[in-house]
């Protein structure tokens, strides 16, 4: 089967960084492996509070950086999950095969959950894991590019599927979580054993920052005691994850970048870390602001929604069929 590959970012906020390494930078490659299904995961958004107006401007953002990192809406449908109805009527099917017990063990629900009194933790958060499945599952995807966060996610959709193909026969496809070999985890600025997170911004760099911000975060990066600039994760984690994100840019290895800073002291290696990313992010927002500008992701969303919707139907109705659900028509 040819590659059918699902990809979604949540509009929880300002896109990170680490949501452009993790991600929109490999758009271009992931385009010519196989068929692409993007989208914008609205609803998961809605799982922690979230002011209206925030969630809509972040949507519209999300948008406009995939097209800005050189999406094609030609060959891709790039949607939004809310208005593909498909999803929510197969999460109502799917919430009937995933349990309670492995719900309850999934790390970011723990940790999202962590601070929350119990009281007011919302279910959806709970149940994020089902949604997701179906996500999936509705396109046939075969292949989930995914950070390192969403990797448990994927294997519970993998435990669901050969559930529910037990029991009904082949109606699901199983898919496969693929992570990057560098850069599925980059890492705060501030803090560099914690992952870099929209919904949880410190030491984060935004892809909406200015030019003058970038560089100040970068040269203001936590960095470990010595002098030598050599990957070590565990002795060297602010280090190191500069090396990944210059690596990631260049796109070369981390022996590569290694070999390029061997004679450096840390200030010279963040003055060139900030202006990689500089080159960067410069030129990619001047094509974000156009897109912004012109509306044109308005015409991309509905089109990728009507393309969206097609496949997923027809997935839908297989399940409805396979569970036993009457079809009138
Ligand atoms: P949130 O805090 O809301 O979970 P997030 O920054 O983790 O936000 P997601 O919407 O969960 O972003 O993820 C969008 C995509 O970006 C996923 O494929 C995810 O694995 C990837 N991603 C997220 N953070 C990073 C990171 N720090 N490094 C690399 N990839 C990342
Ligand atoms: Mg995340």
């Amino acid at each position: 089967m040819a590659e059918r590959i699902l990809t979604g970012i949540k509009p929880t906020g300002q896109l990170t960084l680490g949501n452009y390494i993790g991600v929109l930078k490999n758009l271009p490659k992931m385009m010519d492996r196989g068929e692409c299904f993007i989208f914008i995961a609205d609803l998961h958004a809605l799982t922690l509070p979230i002011d209206p107006e925030v969630l809509r401007q972040n949507s519209v953002d999300i948008a406009s950086f995939y097209l800005a990192a050189g999406l094609d809406p030609k060959r891709v449908a790039l949607f939004l999950q809310s208005e593909v109805s498909a999803h929510s009527e197969l999460n109502a099917i799917m919430q009937n095969y995933l349990y309670m017990g492995e719900l309850s063990r999934m790390t970011q629900f723990k940790e999202k959950s962590a601070k929350m009194k119990e009281s007011g933790i919302g279910l959806g958060l709970f149940a994020y894991p089902v949604l997701m499945a179906s996500d999936i599952v509705l396109y046939d995807a075969n292949i989930v590019p995914v950070g390192e966060d969403q990797i448990q996610h994927v294997e519970l959709t993998r435990d669901l599927v050969n559930r529910f193909n037990q029991r009904y026969g082949n109606v699901l496809q199983m898919p496969k979580a693929e992570m990057r070999k560098i850069g599925a985890r980059i890492m705060s600025l501030s803090d560099p054993t914690k992952k870099m997170s929209k919904s949880d911004p410190k030491g984060d760099i935004f892809l909406k920052d200015d030019m003058a911000t970038v560089r100040k975060k970068v040269m203001s990066a936590v960095t470990d005691s010595g002098s030598e600039v050599k990957y070590d994760e565990e002795k060297k984690p602010g280090i190191s994850n500069l090396l990944t994100i210059y690596a990631c840019l260049k796109d070369i290895t981390i022996a590569e970048a290694e070999k390029h800073f061997v004679d450096y002291r840390y200030g010279d290696f963040k003055k060139e870390v900030a202006q990689a990313v500089v080159d960067e992010l410069e030129p990619f927002q001047k094509r974000y602001q156009e897109i912004v500008d012109s509306k044109s992701y308005l015409e991309v969303l509905k089109e990728g929604a009507r393309k969206a919707s097609e496949v997923a139907n027809k997935t839908l109705l297989r399940v409805k069929k396979a569970v036993g659900l009457l079809i009138s028509k």
